[in-house]
C-alpha cells in the first residue's frame, strides 16, 4: 500500500501528501496479528479441550516425549502415535554467524529495527524474493541497493 501510494496512485488520480514510513509502528502492527493469530490457536485448543503444554519437546522412547516446560520443570506425555510438526530452520551457512541483528533470517528481517542502507538477500526461493519485495516497501532506495544471490538458475 505504501509503495503503491508513493509511486502508484497518484496517476491513477489520487494525491495523497506526506507519506512517511514509521517502522516501530509497522513492527507494533505486525507483532500484534502475530499475537491476534497464537492467541487464536490458544482459544480453539481451549474450546475442543485440547490440553497445551508450553515446552520444548524431545523423544525419550517410541511412544513418550519429554517436555521441559517453560516456567521450569519436566513433565513426559505419551502416545501410541505421534505427529511431529516442528517446522523447518534456516539452513546454515558455513562461514556466516546469524546474529539476528546483521546476519539475519527471515525471523530478524521482518523485526529489524531500522532500514538497512543496502541488503544482501541469499536465497531465491518464496521467502528470498518476498525480502526483495519487502525492500521495495521499505524504500525504493534500499530496493535499488538489494542484491539476491542464488545457487543456478530456477
Ligand atoms: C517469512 C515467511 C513468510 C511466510 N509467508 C507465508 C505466507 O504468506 N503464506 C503461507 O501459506 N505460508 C507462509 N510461510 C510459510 C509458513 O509460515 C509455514 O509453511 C508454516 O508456518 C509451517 O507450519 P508448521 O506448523 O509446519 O511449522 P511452524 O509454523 O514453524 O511451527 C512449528 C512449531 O514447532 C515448534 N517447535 C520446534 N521444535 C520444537 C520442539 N523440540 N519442541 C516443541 N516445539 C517445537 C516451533 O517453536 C513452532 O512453534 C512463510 C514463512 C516465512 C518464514
Amino acid at each position: 500500500m505504501y509503495h503503491q501510494i508513493l509511486h502508484d496512485t497518484k496517476k491513477r488520480g489520487i494525491e495523497v501528501g506526506d507519506v512517511k514510513l514509521n517502522l516501530a509502528q509497522m513492527m507494533k502492527a505486525k507483532d500484534e496479528s502475530v499475537n491476534g493469530l497464537t492467541k487464536g490457536i490458544e482459544f480453539l485448543f481451549k474450546k475442543n479441550k485440547v490440553d497445551y503444554i508450553k515446552g520444548t519437546g524431545a523423544f525419550a522412547s517410541e511412544h513418550e516425549v519429554l517436555v521441559n516446560l517453560v516456567e521450569g520443570g519436566q513433565t513426559s506425555v505419551r502416545g501410541k502415535n505421534i505427529i511431529i510438526a516442528t517446522g523447518s530452520e534456516t539452513t546454515p551457512f558455513p562461514g556466516l554467524e546469524i546474529d539476528e541483528e546483521k546476519v539475519v533470517t527471515s525471523t530478524g528481517a521482518i523485526a529489524l529495527k531500522e532500514v538497512p542502507k543496502r541488503m544482501v538477500v541469499i536465497g531465491g526461493g518464496i521467502i528470498g524474493l518476498e525480502m526483495v519485495g519487502d525492500s521495495k516497501l521499505y524504500s525504493q532506495r534500499l530496493a535499488n541497493q538489494c542484491y539476491r544471490l542464488q545457487y543456478g538458475r530456477d
